[in-house]
């Protein structure tokens, strides 16, 4: 293969350049993030070969060329979390939300997931590929690298396969990427209302076995939440998971304390997402544990849920990612620097911890750690060039406007 080398020069600011940093950011270490300012980026065959100041510039010939201008280059966002794989909008329930409905009563209403099911069963799977294909462009638009994308929607054996399917045929085409989990245990569908029981063995004895035989997941989720799935329920099934070498990353704490983050961490879940209600007992659960908390901001903005506690998690050590939750029910939107200005806004997140848990944080729960979310040598170049904008602050605090101008992934200009 012919080699092909790429030099970004004049770099304002190079935000999270070093080696060798840990697979993710903890506490203090979120706000003290390494930077070169007057910086060159030097890529090769799609990765990392060398980052510095202007003054060590490499002077040999490159294939191609961009000055940067002063501009700010990042990595790119590490979206942890998203439903991106859906059969269409869910705008009546945006109605009935306003109309003052709350989430719980637009689920029994049959909304909510099961509206989501009803749609998917009625999509083709190539229709659901060519829908989710322009929502991967438009997320890469804004600056995203590295996405995780979540099946449950289908909620049937063969509706599961179908949208695992989707996320697998996206793997092999797109050039981000893609880590897909499972997520048959969303909601229970209306035919087993009466015997819910039946609905987890089903996921158990018919889905998870064929779902694992054919590799379609690196992940297993369960919305562990009251009126959903119970405790009891999330531990039988992460057990039947683990049989598989599926790992959790799990919904838990959106709607009440749950006990979703405990028996996360107890599961070794990779991350425990959502945590609008975490107090103390789940800092404590979380504290020490290869469990990451990943915080959903603009979930909880749609919802006009609380905020996660960010705050008091990071100042007690942890580390946390953001990701959107890109869904049609609860997030309709997959923008990170969305997620950023809330989380700065509402959970006193400062823009670097922001950064930190958007990049490197993101990528530890996608398990990408070691290839992606940071600058440095040897990794992926998945990267952010941004519009000419004087600090990094400036992405959150404009909100709505586009602040990126260049997304570069596996080296290449997108
Ligand atoms: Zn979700």
């Amino acid at each position: 293969m012919k080699m092909s080398t790429l030099l970004i020069q004049n770099i304002g600011q190079l935000l999270l350049a070093a080696d060798h940093l840990p697979a993710r950011l903890e506490g203090v270490q979120m706000r003290d993030l390494p930077f070169i300012k007057n910086a060159f980026l030097s890529l090769e065959n799609g990765l990392i070969k060398d980052y510095g100041t202007m003054s060590e510039c490499p002077t040999y010939p490159f294939d191609e060329y961009i000055d940067a201008a002063n501009r700010i280059v990042f990595p790119a966002w590490c979206d942890s979390h998203t439903h991106l794989v859906f059969g269409g909008s869910r705008e009546l329930e945006f109605v009935d939300k306003i109309k003052g409905l709350s989430y719980a009563e637009i689920a029994a209403k049959g909304g909510g997931i099961l509206n989501s099911a009803a749609k998917l069963a009625n999509t083709s799977e190539s229709a659901l590929y060519d829908s989710a294909l322009e929502r991967i462009h438009a997320i890469i638009r804004t600056g995203t690298g590295a996405v995780e994308i979540k099946s449950g929607y289908g909620l049937s054996l063969e509706a599961e396969l179908k949208m695992l399917r989707v996320i697998r045929r996206l793997k092999e085409t797109q050039l981000l990427p893609i880590r897909a989990t499972f997520l048959g245990a969303h909601a229970f569908p209306t035919a087993y209302k009466e015997c819910p029981e039946n609905y987890i063995q089903a996921v158990i004895e018919q889905m998870l076995p064929r779902v694992a035989d054919e590799g379609l997941a690196d992940y297993f989720d369960v919305f562990c939440e009251r009126g959903f799935f119970s405790v009891a329920d999330t531990d039988k099934l992460l057990e039947a998971a683990a049989k598989y070498g599926l790992r959790p990353k799990i919904h838990a704490n959106q709607l009440d304390f749950s006990g979703g983050v405990q028996i996360g961490v107890k599961h070794r879940a990779l991350s425990v997402d959502h945590l609008e209600h975490a107090g103390a007992a789940e800092i404590q659960a979380l504290m020490h544990s290869e469990t990451i908390g990943t915080l959903l901001p603009t979930a909880a903005f749609f919802l006009r849920l609380p905020y996660p506690p960010a705050r008091a998690m990071i100042d007690a050590g942890l580390g946390i990612a953001l990701a959107t939750d890109f869904n049609p029910g609860s997030s309709p939107s997959g923008r990170m620097p969305w997620v950023l200005t809330l989380a700065c806004l509402y959970m006193r997140m400062l823009p670097e911890e922001a950064l930190a848990a958007a990049t490197l944080n993101g990528a530890y729960a996608m398990d990408f750690s070691d290839s992606l979310g940071s600058i440095s040598r040897g990794k992926v170049a998945n990267l952010c060039i941004s519009k000419p904008i004087q600090d990094f602050a400036y992405i959150p605090y404009s909100f709505g406007e586009d602040c990126i101008e260049k997304v570069l992934i596996k080296g290449k200009i997108m």
